[in-house]
């Protein structure tokens, strides 16, 4: 039997196998794909969590992509883990006192993101065969400084794929920014923009489903799609890793196999979140997952009153893939919580886009008990850093002190009932070396960028990784910068410069 993806937004008229909905990305009607029905696991529990990465990673994959076959799926497996993570665990666990650190940021640009975005290309390509398209897909992303840069290392130089990433200039970290505008590979464009990340977003949604834009497209034998974990098959593979880090505990005998544990996950677009949500439905003993935001507490208000609401300050702070008022993928979640009634669903997104605010009903509300949610601030950020230096000599990034200052929040609320809590560590320090080490100093570095990372280098144990030292010597290739208003002329101008380019070639 076939599993078939919905669009969040109307009801089952057309639906699309696995395949299928990773090439469209978007749905039409602006909705997300979600599975028709939840799958269920081949295997039990046990035998599961016995595997390692990639033998778990097809075990899961499998029920969610069934129209893969055995063999591709497990050649894109093969391709995206291995060789491109520096552990053959792709996903480690660090236990420091009493937390356990899922540590996702050992791939080629050392944050979470590459878990699913070294898999995705590869899905990608796999579904144009499966479809005997003649098509090129052209990729659009919008990121808050690491999909762009993981999307990119995904896709460069993939054959008939064109990627153009959008980040807002001000919003992105300096080795973020200097990782991105250096990126090699025929078919990337990356491009500045003078707002932030909803912005971004917004018009990426937008000029997906601009009809003037897609047919002009069709007619050159182009097709969108996204990158964005509004693309399912950018979703399913960070499910993985929820199993994955269990296990790991089952193995080392800190959980005994069916017990309960919590997550707390630093979350912004709620893509990461969302699959360990997938990891309980297939059956994972998760208690809470606990959504961790910084000052943009728009999921913090959400979760704790049922009411989303956009309107509010925007804040840069320093863990800046996370600087996000509107998430993606709430709107999945919010689908389940209305018992996948789509008319519901869309008239409360209808209400959110039009008037920035809606608010959930209380039979709605009461569907989200696996979610509890905190918000830190920018100076409980930086005494997380310090305080897991000084006392346990390890070194987290931003993103993850920020999920680490719920954590112990929430414990300290739940002693009574305390469980395994595993925190997602989502970046690797060196990606923001001036706030570590403001964190570490208690000044204000003057250095910026690489004079702050020989700096952190002196104070902590952890070695420089290969991705970063590379970058200080890395070419500039991408300096251009626009305003918002003028993004979909630069795609509709990059993709016509490619047909240029491949007349030329056949001329
Ligand atoms: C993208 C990102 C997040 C947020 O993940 P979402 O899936 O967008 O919620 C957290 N930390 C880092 C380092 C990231 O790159």
């Amino acid at each position: 039997m076939v599993l078939y993806y919905r669009s969040t937004r109307s009801e089952q008229t057309q639906n699309l196998t696995a395949s299928e909905a990773i090439l469209q990305g978007l749905a039409p009607d602006n909705g997300l794909y979600v599975p028709t029905q939840m799958p269920q696991l081949k295997e039990d529990l046990a035998t599961l969590l016995a595997k390692d990465y990639p033998a778990m990673a097809f075990s899961i994959l499998k029920v969610f992509l069934d129209d893969f076959s055995d063999d591709d799926l497990q050649a894109c497996i093969d391709a995206a883990y291995q060789d491109t993570f520096d552990t053959a665990d792709i996903t480690p666990i660090r236990s420091v006192g009493p937390h356990h650190f899922l540590e996702l940021f050992h791939g080629p640009t050392l944050a979470f993101k590459d878990v699913a975005l070294q898999l995705l290309p590869q899905l990608m390509v796999t579904a144009m065969k499966m479809h005997a398209s003649d098509k090129k897909v052209a990729i659009l992303t919008a990121t808050s400084g690491d999909t762009g840069k993981a999307a990119m290392a995904g896709f460069a130089d993939v054959p008939n794929t064109k990627i153009i990433v959008f980040y807002p200039q001000a919003g992105v970290s300096p080795i973020q920014k200097q990782q991105m505008i250096t990126q090699v590979g025929q078919n990337v464009t990356v491009v500045g923009i003078d707002g932030n990340f909803d912005d971004a977003q917004t018009n990426v949604k937008h000029i997906l489903n601009d009809n003037m834009i897609v047919k002009k497209l069709a007619r050159n034998h182009i097709q969108f799609s996204s990158a964005n974990s509004i693309n399912i098959g950018r979703l399913v593979p960070q499910i993985v890793y929820y199993f994955n880090a269990y296990g790991q505990l089952v193995q080392n005998g800190t959980v005994k196999l069916g017990e309960t544990v919590d997550f707390s996950v630093p979350t912004g677009n709620f893509g990461d979140i969302l699959a360990g949500w997938y990891a309980k439905q297939l059956g994972l003993p998760i208690n809470k997952l606990i959504c961790a935001s910084n000052a943009n507490n728009v999921l913090t208000d959400f979760f704790t009153t049922g009411v989303y609401n956009r309107k509010r300050d925007f804040h840069l702070t320093s863990s800046p893939s996370m600087d996000i008022l509107v998430s993606s993928n709430l709107e999945r979640l919010l689908f389940y919580s209305f018992d996948q009634d789509a008319a519901a669903l869309a008239k409360f997104m209808t209400t959110f886009e039009t008037k920035g605010r809606a608010e959930l009903p209380d039979t709605a509300r009461q569907k989200l008990t696996d979610f509890v949610a905190f918000s830190t601030d920018e100076v409980d950020t930086l005494t997380t850093i310090r305080l897991m230096q000084t006392k346990y000599q390890y070194t987290i990034d931003p993103h993850t002190a920020v999920a680490t200052h719920a954590a112990i929040q929430y414990s300290q609320e739940h002693k009574s009932e305390a469980r395994p809590l595993i925190i997602l560590s989502t970046a690797n320090p060196y990606k923001f070396p001036e706030v570590v080490l403001h964190a570490l100093t208690n000044h204000q570095p003057s250095e910026t960028d690489f004079a702050a990372i020989q700096a952190l280098s002196n104070l902590i144990e952890l070695p420089v990784p290969k991705a970063i030292r590379r970058l200080k010597h890395a070419k500039v290739l991408h300096e251009q910068t626009i305003p918002v208003a003028k993004m979909s002329d630069l795609v509709l101008n990059t993709l016509s410069e490619d047909k240029s380019k491949s007349k030329d070639v056949k001329n």
